[in-house]
């Protein structure tokens, strides 16, 4: 009898809690684990609207992956995955090919632009530390050029899309933008913060209550919301919104929803917007050994709806796939995944939060001190109070 290999890919919130739990059970010789990750770190996704405002350091915002796996139990590949074979078992790298028994797909989601079109080519997504460094580069950039050539579309910012990411990052630029006009010496009066949404209303689906209060707080920092207005199209110079009105600027950043990562579809797993409707082992259909969890993955929740593809869900989906792996290899009794909806809680710049937790209403500096507190459990879960210290992250 070989060893099984389990091989997990994408070092995200669903990967690395895959990978910890296993590592924290599985016993010497049961199973030949292997993580495989572009990166040799993590970053922390849903802090990632900071830096790319440049209201936190990057530097604060990732860890390296050594520093929170035990290399003597997981081998780490640093690469990136180029496509999927479930029928032959195997995973192609840049640099090499890879077989499994068991596959962990972890890799995440990538942005859904919907075809409109441009905005591939011209907007800017939050999604990595690399992608935040360009934004918060270019932005800075806008200031300095502006003070060049005095073109005023530089100084508009246009977020698409006012879901949970596109309002945390309009919060932060809120903050940043006031900062960085001080900074250059630029009319703060001149500088335009637009976030244009489709649905009837910003946050859809969200708290009514809390929806009004996010909108009029950022609306007080400067936002200018466009509510009802879908972003039609996207050039180097700005948007085309709604019945063909244009807002003129020369930093797009398109936060309109996400898909499942492209490479699950090029395998031919069975998809919706690139997401596969796993069953509740977490696996995809007709593949006994093949898991799908985080971003790219779908359930629906007893009231019918999908989950939003959250890190929450992620996190558990990842404790509980490497709990019926342990269990498959050793011969004992799975459990179906049921997720416990911890509650929600959006940032919306410096000391301004809402939340809602256990059905309670929270908003303001209580809120925002608990968006604190996940981000910092967060860490703690993953690599313990050396983490949160060494992350800076103390109340
Ligand atoms: P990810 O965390 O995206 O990880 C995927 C990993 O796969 C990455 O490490 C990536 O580098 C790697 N990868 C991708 N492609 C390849 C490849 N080809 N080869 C090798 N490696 C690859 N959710 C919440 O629950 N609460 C929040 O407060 C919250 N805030 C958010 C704020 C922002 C600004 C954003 C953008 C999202 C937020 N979310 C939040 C959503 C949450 O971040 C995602 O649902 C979560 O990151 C999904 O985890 P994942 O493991 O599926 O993917
Ligand atoms: P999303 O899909 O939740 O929101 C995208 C928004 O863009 C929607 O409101 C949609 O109506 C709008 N949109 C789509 N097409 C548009 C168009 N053409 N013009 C204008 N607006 C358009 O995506 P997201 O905000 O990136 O969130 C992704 C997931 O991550 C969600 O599940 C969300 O719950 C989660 N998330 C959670 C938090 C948090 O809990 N604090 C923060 C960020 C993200």
């Amino acid at each position: 009898n070989s060893i099984p290999k389990i091989v997990i890919l994408g070092a995200g919130y669903a990967g690395i809690l895959t990978a910890q739990n296993l590592q924290k059970k599985l016993k010497n010789n049961e199973a030949d684990v292997t993580l495989v990750n572009r990166h040799d770190y993590h970053y922390f996704t849903t802090e990632l609207h900071m830096p790319a405002a440049g209201t936190q350091p990057d530097t604060k915002t990732y860890e390296k992956i050594s520093n929170l796996i035990d290399e003597f139990k997981i081998d780490l590949v640093k690469s990136n995955v180029t496509a999927i074979k479930p029928e032959e078992r195997q995973v192609v790298l840049e640099d090499g090919t890879l077989s499994y028994d068991y596959l962990v797909i972890a890799l995440g989601g990538d942005p859904e632009t919907f075809g409109i079109p441009g905005m591939k080519e011209h907007a800017f997504s939050i999604r990595s530390i690399n992608s935040v460094r360009a934004i918060r580069e270019h932005i800075e950039t806008q200031f300095k050029e502006f003070k060049k050539d005095g073109d005023e579309t530089r100084l508009n910012f246009v977020v698409g899309g006012a879901g949970f990411t596109g309002i945390e990052f309009v919060g932060e630029l809120a903050n940043r933008l006031p900062e960085l006009a001080k900074q250059y010496g630029v009319d703060p009066s001149k500088v335009g913060l637009f976030n244009v949404e489709a649905a009837p209303s910003a946050l859809p689906g969200f708290d009514p209550e809390l929806v009004t209060y996010a909108m009029d707080t950022l609306t007080k920092k400067g936002v200018t919301f466009r509510i009802g207005v879908p972003v039609k199209a996207c050039d180097e110079n700005g948007v085309t919104v709604g019945e063909g009105e244009r807002i003129e600027a020369k930093t797009v950043v398109w936060t309109g929803g996400i898909r499942g990562n492209h490479l699950i579809e090029d395998a031919g797993f069975e998809a919706m917007r690139g997401r596969v409707k796993v069953d509740e082992f977490l696996k995809a259909p007709g593949h006994e050994n093949v898991f799908i969890i985080g971003d790219g993955s779908l359930m629906i929740g007893p009231e019918g709806r999908p989950y939003p593809p959250t890190a929450q869900i992620a996190m558990q989906q990842g404790e509980r796939v490497a709990k019926n792996l342990i269990a498959t290899i050793r011969g004992q009794q799975t459990e179906k995944f049921a997720f416990s909806n911890k509650g929600t809680v959006a940032s919306l710049g410096k000391g301004e939060a809402v939340a809602v937790v256990a059905g309670k209403k929270i908003k303001g500096w209580p809120a925002a001190q608990l968006k604190k507190v996940v981000d910092a459990r967060y860490l703690f879960i993953i690599g313990g109070m050396g983490l949160v210290l060494k992350k800076g992250r103390f109340l």
